[in-house]
């Protein structure tokens, strides 16, 4: 029998394909195993798959040191290669004398066939897939399965970009935006709860633009409204969601209705007006600052996590300041810090005003202290107070205690029994250690369902 691992690099949506893949895999009897940077010769392996991430130069470097690791650890494996960085530079890795076969986005669902008709033991090389032009490529829809790993399952309903901001590699490696045809997203919702999740993960690579493409044209408004009104799953988060796409809509939902986490990771990328132009972001500072202040004064206890690119060609010191007195000053409870760098392929990578990489790294710097602080402040506000948590079906490695996560997004450890595992629970949250690691108690220990949210006091 053989044996697979796998190392996946980037964002949720190459997750997901990767734990697809390994599900159609093990549908076959086929074990799949994470590859890990520790790993030894010694421990044979048949075959590993590196799902690559292009997404900043780092991520591409950081594939290529993973594709170079794994034959180190396993010099007798056939390495596949798949995923973004796979998709637009497969020349690239090609070359890389350690890479058996490179296979591009709209072909990574046939890798498990691929390694079915190519068996262990078998000398033969694998048979190269034709790299598919992505422009036009249809919705890959996954087969009807759930996460083997999480208690809360990402389901991916849109793949690609249609915006191409000018520092982004992604439409290109992902094709024009298509979304998974609704009644088939609201039944996959469904078969998640009926395998007895709690809640589901949405995700896609430009999640707001679900459904622009089907027929009739239908929203992720419209899906998640289902989704409340059908009772297909007790919670329903969104991965990330682009400013102008978060609609009234959506927030109406989410005021009325628990089924919706009140969690919102939006991309601000920057808070200069000339900078988001240059990027060719379709908003700016007021716009944003407006959406935020207009969640925050209607949802108090929402979690919002934002994404910030700082050094992008021709940041001036004022524009950085910028970009961090928005910050500073909304209600936001968490960032993400990409410092960034020229992308090959895209048009910020062509650009004049380029910032010297000392510079990033410092700026990067103060905007992540800003982004800790962020979190803490967020986290105090939460102190005491009663909400509920989706346990998980692990307990912490570290302190053995059951992990849980609430709707807007704090994770709380706890003492309890494992009959909570996989549960939704009224937990308490009790103290924040000076690690940043909250601790809670279970109100209710045992009780499966627990119907209201906090009641969350504004900061
Ligand atoms: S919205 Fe912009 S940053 Fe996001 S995937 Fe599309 S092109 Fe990339």
């Amino acid at each position: 029998m053989s044996k697979i691992k796998i190392k996946t690099l980037g964002c949720k949506v190459n997750q997901y394909e990767a734990e697809t893949i390994a599900e159609k895999l093990a549908q076959a009897g086929i074990q799949v195993n994470a590859l890990h940077p520790e790993d030894a010769d010694g421990d044979h392996v048949d075959v590993c798959i590196i799902n690559t991430c292009t997404v900043t130069q780092k991520a591409s470097m950081q594939s290529r040191q993973a594709i170079r690791r794994a034959k180190r650890a396993h010099p007798n494996a056939r390495i596949i290669v798949t995923g973004c960085y796979a998709q637009t530079q497969p020349q690239e890795l090609k070359a890389l004398e350690e890479v058996d076969c490179v296979i591009g986005q709209a072909e990574k669902h046939l890798i498990p066939e691929l390694i079915i008709a190519c068996p262990a033991g078998q000398k033969k090389k694998l048979p190269p897939l034709p790299l598919q032009n992505q422009t036009n490529a249809k919705f890959d829809a996954p087969p009807p399965i759930i996460s083997r790993h999480r208690s809360r399952p990402f389901l991916k309903i849109q793949d690609g970009c249609d915006a191409f901001c000018t520092y982004c590699i992604v439409p290109y490696a992902r094709g024009r935006s298509r979304s998974m045809p609704f009644d088939e997203a609201l039944a996959r919702v469904g078969a998640i709860k009926a395998a007895g999740y709690h809640e589901v993960v949405l995700s896609g690579i430009h999640l707001g633009c679900f459904g622009q493409d089907l027929t009739p044209p239908r929203s992720l408004g419209d899906l998640l409204h289902q989704i409340t009104v059908a009772q297909a799953i007790d919670r329903v988060r969104l991965s990330s969601i682009e400013p102008a796409e978060l609609t009234d809509t959506i927030l109406d939902l989410a005021v009325k209705s628990e089924t919706i986490c009140r969690h919102f990771h939006i991309p601000l990328q920057s808070g200069d007006d000339a900078i988001l132009k240059q990027m060719h972001r379709p908003y700016d500072g007021r716009f944003f600052a407006d959406l935020v202040t207009r969640i925050h004064s209607r949802m108090p206890d929402a979690c919002i996590g934002v994404d910030t690119l700082i050094g992008f060609p021709g940041e001036t010191d004022r524009a950085f300041e910028n970009t961090y007195r928005l910050v500073e000053e909304l209600p936001i409870a968490y960032l993400h810090v990409f410092p960034y760098s020229p992308r090959k392929g895209t048009p910020a990578g062509e650009f004049a005003g380029q910032v010297p990489a000392a510079t990033i790294k410092a700026r990067t710097r103060v905007m992540r202290a800003l982004g800790r602080q962020k979190r803490a402040a967020f986290y105090r506000r939460h102190l005491h107070l009663e909400t509920r948590a989706l346990i998980e079906a692990r307990r912490d490695r570290a302190s053995g205690r059951l992990k849980g996560i609430t709707g807007n997004y704090i994770p709380v450890l706890l003492e309890g029994p494992d009959s909570c595992m996989n549960t939704l629970q009224p937990v308490r949250i009790e103290k924040i250690g000076n690690d940043g690691q909250i601790s809670g108690r279970l109100s209710n220990p045992g009780t499966a369902h627990y119907q209201s949210e906090a009641n969350c006091p504004s900061h």
